[in-house]
């Protein structure tokens, strides 16, 4: 496909489809440098993810960076656009990509890039690992016990962008059809809001979690929902998502109930724990109780919050990765915002994008690039090398660039690979 401002890199080669299986050696990876931090992180850590990929493999492997462009430096390129058609295209086309944060102005009349490029490209599940990593500081007494991986339904609920505002036709037209035709009661003047759950947005994301639950070894998988109160949307998800274990994946998987009745709570080896919690509790099991989670599934709108607040007890949303994957696409992203006050500072943490690198890496099988990232950064914090955020929780740290951080976990993947 012709691009109007998009250069396809000449020495790369296209992913044909999104398995392991399928990444080349030279793989073309799309990216979106992102507003505020973005330049400064996004520089420093695709330094890092080249360094990594260069001496996990010798120089066999290598990406073939493809910049494309959205927020203000794509209105900028493309006379005021800021999410230009050929970004789309062009993620269609080359399948894997990575992001860096965009603005989203408060108020009405803009719709959040972020998600517009979900719907768009349908990238239904958001894939949020998160884990402590030596030396992050924390307020757990524990950190250590939390390893999770949050997977956020990222296409129907109250995000899907069905709200009418107070004063307006549409508006009234669906409160008086609420209240006329279906008895409903609820003050004047209210904004209205639809949230839409549905069997196939919920099966295909319970899908894709055991799926990687398989592929990866992972123990058990926690539905989180408020189906106490709202029945036919949160209850209806976790029924849905027991219905597929059961129906498609019942080799592999039992409930909790079953741990309990047919196993005297001992997990059998081959098995996957299904199991549910309801939204509110959750957050304090997550705080007291860490080590009983392993995958967590979730709507959209309580895996927003408990991906931020899981992310807080280990390092906070500066180090916390993030990818939003579809059946044919896949884009992971910084899980910060822009931090606009930063700008150009060279001074935040590239944690969070340098992360969602290495998931993936991981994603396309580039497992020992994807090793060495995290181990090189494990040993620069041990050496209290960090930027300004662990800085001022740190005593004794030595506070860095982004630009100098990211030239430190270069250094030290010398030392790791020894
Ligand atoms: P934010 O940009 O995430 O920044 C909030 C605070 O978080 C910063 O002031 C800073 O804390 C800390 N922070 C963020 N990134 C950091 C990093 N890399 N290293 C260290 N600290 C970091 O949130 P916001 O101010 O609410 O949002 C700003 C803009 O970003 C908005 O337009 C919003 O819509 C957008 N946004 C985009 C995304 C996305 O693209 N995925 C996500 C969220 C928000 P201190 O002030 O304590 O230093």
């Amino acid at each position: 496909m012709a691009y109007q401002h998009i250069v396809v890199p000449a020495e790369g080669e296209k992913v044909s489809c999104l398995k392991p299986e399928c990444i080349p050696n030279n793989p073309i990876i799309a990216f979106i440098e992102g507003d505020g931090i973005g330049h400064d992180i996004m520089t420093a850590s695709k330094r890092i993810w080249d360094a990594a990929v260069e001496k996990a493999y010798g120089g066999q492997r290598k990406i073939a960076w493809m910049e494309i462009y959205a927020g203000e430096k794509a209105a900028g390129i493309y006379d005021g656009e800021y999410m230009p058609e050929e970004t789309f295209d062009a993620l269609r086309e080359f399948l894997v990509g990575i992001k860096g944060p965009l603005t989203t102005p408060v108020g009405g009349g803009f719709r959040s890039l972020n998600v517009t490029l979900r719907q768009v490209l349908d990238l239904y599940a958001c894939v949020r690992p998160v884990r402590w990593y030596q030396g992050v500081p924390s307020p757990l007494r524990e950190p250590q016990h939390v390893n999770v991986v949050i997977f956020r339904e990222n296409t129907e609920d109250v995000y899907a962008g069905i709200e009418y505002a107070t004063g307006t036709p549409e508006n009234e037209k669906l409160a008086a059809f609420l209240r006329d035709e279906l008895g409903a009661n609820f003050f004047e003047g209210s904004g209205l809001g639809i949230k839409p759950i549905s069997a196939f947005g919920t099966k295909r994301l319970m899908r894709f979690a055991l799926q990687y639950a398989i592929e990866r070894g992972h123990k058990s998988i926690t539905i989180v929902h408020k189906g106490n109160i709202q029945k036919y949307t949160e209850g209806a998800f976790r029924g849905w998502c027991y219905e597929v274990a059961a129906e498609e994946f019942g080799e592999y998987t039992i409930t909790e109930q079953e741990l309990w009745d047919d196993y005297n709570g001992k997990q059998p080896g081959d098995k996957i724990v299904i199991k549910d919690r309801i939204a509110d509790i959750i957050f304090q099991h997550l705080l007291l109780r860490p080590r009983e989670f392993d995958l967590l599934v979730a709507p959209n709108l309580n895996g927003d919050y408990i991906s931020d607040a899981v992310a807080a007890q280990v390092g906070g949303v500066g180090i916390a990765p993030g990818a939003n994957i579809g059946d044919a696409v896949m884009l992971f992203e910084a899980t910060h915002g822009t931090a606009p006050k930063y700008t150009d500072l060279d001074k935040v943490n590239p944690g969070s994008l340098m992360f969602s690198g290495v998931t993936m890496l991981e994603f396309l099988g580039w497992w020992e690039a994807a090793e060495l990232v995290t181990r090189a950064y494990e040993l620069t914090l041990a050496q209290k090398i960090v930027t300004y955020d662990f800085a001022r929780q740190m005593v004794g740290a030595t506070e860095v660039k982004t630009s100098e951080f990211a030239t430190a976990i270069i250094k030290n993947m010398d030392e790791v690979n020894t």
